[in-house]
């Protein structure tokens, strides 16, 4: 049985905050036991080395707990420890089933196979020290030698020389330009086994890591085109319903959808910006970083531009019959499209 004495720290990741305890060895689930101030504390579930997480509340209360005693007792901090006892689990995995082509390869005919490939590499490492070989797997994700998963920037997919499913991380260099390679841990995820996705509801399989890739978005794994698509339409929704039909009547305007004028990248080209065609003349909107960018056209009707947004304190210019500002948000924007409206054809409504 170990004996550790430890505090409780916070992590934070894409899938949200947990409490966590590091512990020195790797352990069996059931055998642990945590005490903090001789209270039994129970861990919410465990990571892939039998390590105790714990609910973000449980986490946070004992950081307040520790902030509370050091400032009862004195001015020195002194850590607040949990007490783990602990069975050490034996890892008897066999190397070769996760650190060679063929090991890993017989691992790719389902994701729960996959998954528990990548898990015995993080065990190995965690249990040893000792560097793994390193591969490349679909062309896209980096196993290091640590046991970790990267994977290339998702405006690489397809860019970069790879021959086959699984393939050696030193094989794979040589074939490319080294230079241009960026491994980064935000770009494809592997789901686990039993995950769905939440826009077309299936379950997440291999071919799909294979063929499609998933990705990370606002807390939750998505297939890549499943997201990509959700995401347009939502724009397309949010400006159309919620924006345009607000200032004029649906049969008063129609739009096309135009490349994203602010971030072209592949990261948000999928996020469009639009050409409203309305009775009075085209608008050009779209969503910037952290604001919308409004630009009536030359054959929008005139009215004075200096005059209505003379107190906005925001970006604004006139260009060639162009005019054009920036709305903080959604509701502002609607102000300002509103305001011109209003200057116009003051009897007009949409309703
Ligand atoms: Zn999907």
């Amino acid at each position: 049985m170990n004996i550790e004495k430890k505090r409780i720290s916070i992590c934070h990741t894409e899938k949200g905050e947990f409490g966590h305890i590091s512990l020195d060895k790797l352990a069996k689930p059931e055998t642990v036991k945590v005490t903090l101030l001789g209270e039994p504390l129970i861990p919410e579930s465990f990571d892939y080395f039998g390590h105790p997480k714990f609910t973000i509340e449980q986490g946070l209360l004992f950081m307040y707990k520790e902030n509370e005693l050091n400032r009862q007792y004195g001015s020195k901090f002194t850590p607040l420890e949990a007490e783990i006892t602990y069975e050490e689990l034996n890892f008897d995995v066999t190397r070769k089933t996760f650190d060679t082509l063929r090991g890993i390869k017989n691992s790719l005919t389902n994701l729960s196979d996959l998954n528990n490939m990548l898990q015995s590499r993080k065990i190995f490492y965690k249990a040893n020290g000792i560097n793994l070989n390193q591969f490349i797997l679909f062309g896209c994700f980096y196993l290091d030698k640590f046991g970790q998963v990267l994977s290339i920037e998702k405006a690489d997919k397809g860019k970069f020389i790879c021959h086959s499913e699984i393939e050696h991380f030193d094989t794979f260099l040589k074939n490319n330009n080294t230079q241009e390679i960026v491994f980064t841990s935000n770009g494809y995820s592997i789901p686990t086994s039993g995950d769905i996705c939440p826009c077309c509801g299936k379950k997440f399989t291999i071919d799909d890591i294979k063929n499609n890739s998933c990705v990370f978005e606002s807390g939750k794994l998505y297939h890549n085109n499943c997201w990509r698509n959700y995401r347009k339409l939502k724009e397309i929704y949010m400006f159309t319903n919620q924006l345009m039909d607000l200032v004029y009547k649906e049969t008063d305007y129609h739009f096309s959808l135009l490349p994203n004028g602010y971030l072209n990248t592949y990261d948000y080209s999928y996020i469009p910006w639009f050409l409203f065609h309305t009775i009075d003349g085209d608008i050009i909107i779209g969503h910037l970083k952290n604001s919308i960018s409004i630009e009536w056209q030359e054959n929008y009707k005139s009215f004075n531009f200096n005059n209505i947004f003379i107190s906005e304190n925001v970006t604004k210019w006139q260009d060639n019959g162009k005019r054009h500002i920036c709305a903080t948000d959604m509701p502002t924007a609607y102000k300002y499209l509103e305001k011109v409206v209003k200057t116009i054809n003051p009897s007009y409504s949409p309703f």
